[in-house]
């Protein structure tokens, strides 16, 4: 949450508690790289104010403009949500069934060229589906 209250003071935008609802449900799935579609469900099972999808895109702008998460495209421009962390990411983007996932990325011992990288994608065939 203190990230949270950073980047709102640094932007200086409003409280808002369905803002922080959903940054709760992003807390709650920290593995996991949802779509808006997820995040709406997770967000009815823990808030019971109606939010509409506007609301919800608005305060996942925002979270991606204060790098608290880092929006993800699928090869058909579907967008999954995923919480940052004081480490690089990396995102595996399974090729057959579009399945986003959260891997451990280490840049020092990768090429230097990947230094001070926020996230990679890498496009391969999930475990599943391989
Ligand atoms: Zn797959």
């Amino acid at each position: 949450m203190k990230r949270l209250y950073q980047c709102i003071k640094n932007k200086k935008v409003n409280q808002s508690q369905a803002r922080e609802a959903i940054y709760r449900v992003f807390l709650e799935n920290e593995e996991k790289c949802m779509s808006v579609a997820d995040i709406r469900r997770e967000l009815s099972k823990v808030y019971t104010k109606k939010v509409s999808l506007n609301t919800i895109y608005r305060h996942l702008d925002l979270f991606v403009s204060c790098n608290l998460a880092v929006v993800i495209q699928d090869d058909f421009k579907k967008a999954y949500y995923c919480l940052t962390g004081d480490e690089p990411l990396a995102f595996t983007i399974c090729r057959k069934c579009n399945r986003v996932k959260k891997i451990a990325f280490h840049p020092e011992k990768c090429d230097e060229t990947l230094e001070d990288t926020d996230f990679i994608t890498i496009h391969k065939k999930c475990e599943k589906c391989s």
